[in-house]
């Protein structure tokens, strides 16, 4: 089916994990000249999308292979394809940017809102899970931080339909939708874009979280998370925002130099739960978050490089019911010019050494709120 496209339908209700959400984007799904999915989402609903893929693209060869470490119990892609990826491109050759007259990218179209489509050079693919990438805007030179209240609304209904649609692949177990921004961690193209990965098992920091709130669970009675939530707020010298349906704070054993942990106040178990009124305050909170974090260091400094990870309950996973939709922002940057490396301590042993005491970090992200 090349290049074939398939309008999905407009507008619909969906009832998904008890609550209802309204899909308020046009989503269109189509497929690249090599057979790989490409998806739409259009604030627009008479947005019409046919371009077709007239690339000469052969088959995409993957390997992907999971292996158990016997001493961590841990698993590990394997996916030695991943060498031949493209890596830095000039610009005016940046795969994610739309395709125009004698350059075709990956984008067919010539504009889009938010684009994703499977990776081509996936850590995780067939059996062993899944890799898209989200292109946020065709706007090669923009960041999360520049999107509008409402493009960055079209993005959560993409992250949510993108859960929504993986859950019912067999081989995911656990949805991670994250972006990595800047040179410093490693982003090989400069588009504004994230990933989602698919895993076929619950994530290592995953199967932590759910160990420790089945522990609270059978000490307290209580919810683990709902717990943290309500002592930061009890204690608020590490609150950074706080609005009326989402809660953002450095928590108290934070791992990095400023790293943020975003709630919404009424806890759900992925995307899907989250309820109209906290989609609709997320655009503006997240928003102002990213641009905090951007003015960190002050403006002479490179925009802060920083990973957005969002963490959802795995599927088919004893105790996911005590887990809670977050996700977690964080920089590698400690201070202008400098960077915190996972050296001995964290990459030999897991043990976190951090230099920024979380209150601080805490002030810091207050005093450098939108005026
Ligand atoms: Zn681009």
């Amino acid at each position: 089916m090349i290049g074939a496209v398939i309008d999905a339908p407009v507008c619909l209700w969906f009832i998904v994990c008890g609550y209802v959400w309204r899909n308020l984007v046009k989503k269109t799904v189509t497929s690249l000249a090599d057979g790989r999915e490409l998806i739409y989402y259009d604030s627009a609903d008479d947005t019409v999308r046919d371009a077709v893929d007239r690339r000469p693209l052969g088959a995409v060869s993957t390997s992907s292979e999971i292996r158990r470490d016997p001493l961590l119990g841990d698993s590990v892609a394997i996916a030695s394809h991943r060498q031949g990826r493209t890596y830095h491109p000039p610009a005016d050759e940046c795969p994610l940017c739309p395709s125009r007259s004698g350059r075709l990218s990956e984008i067919p179209d010539s504009h889009y809102d938010v684009a994703v489509f499977e990776n081509r050079f996936p850590s995780l693919a067939g059996d062993a899970g899944r890799c898209e990438v989200v292109c946020f805007t065709s706007d090669h030179d923009a960041s999360f931080a520049d999107l509008t209240e409402e493009q960055a609304a079209v993005v959560l209904e993409a992250w949510t339909d993108r859960t929504a649609e993986l859950a019912g692949l067999g081989q995911v177990t656990q949805v991670f939708c994250f972006e990595n921004r800047g040179a410093e961690i490693g982003v090989s193209l400069g588009h504004p874009h994230g990933q989602i990965y698919g895993y076929p098992f619950v994530t290592p920091r995953t199967e932590l979280m759910l160990r420790s709130a089945r522990a609270h669970r059978e000490e307290t009675g209580r919810n683990l998370f709902e717990d943290v939530v309500a002592r930061e707020l009890a204690e608020g010298d590490r609150v950074v925002l706080s609005g009326e349906h989402w809660v953002a704070f450095v928590p108290y054993a934070a791992h990095w130099p400023y790293e943020v942990h975003l709630y919404p106040r009424r806890r759900v178990l992925d995307l899907r739960g989250l309820d109209e009124a906290a989609r609709t305050e997320f655009p503006q909170i997240y928003l102002e978050l990213l641009r905090r974090f951007d003015r960190i260091f002050g403006p002479a400094e490179p925009p802060t490089p920083y990973i957005s990870a969002w963490h959802q309950a795995p599927f088919r996973a004893p105790g996911r019911e005590d887990f809670a939709l977050h996700l977690e922002l964080f920089t590698i940057r400690r201070t202008s010019g400098k960077l915190k490396f996972l050296a001995g301590s964290e990459s030999g042993m897991s043990a976190f050494i951090n230099d920024v005491p979380p209150e601080a970090a805490a002030q810091r992200l207050r005093e450098v709120a939108s005026e």
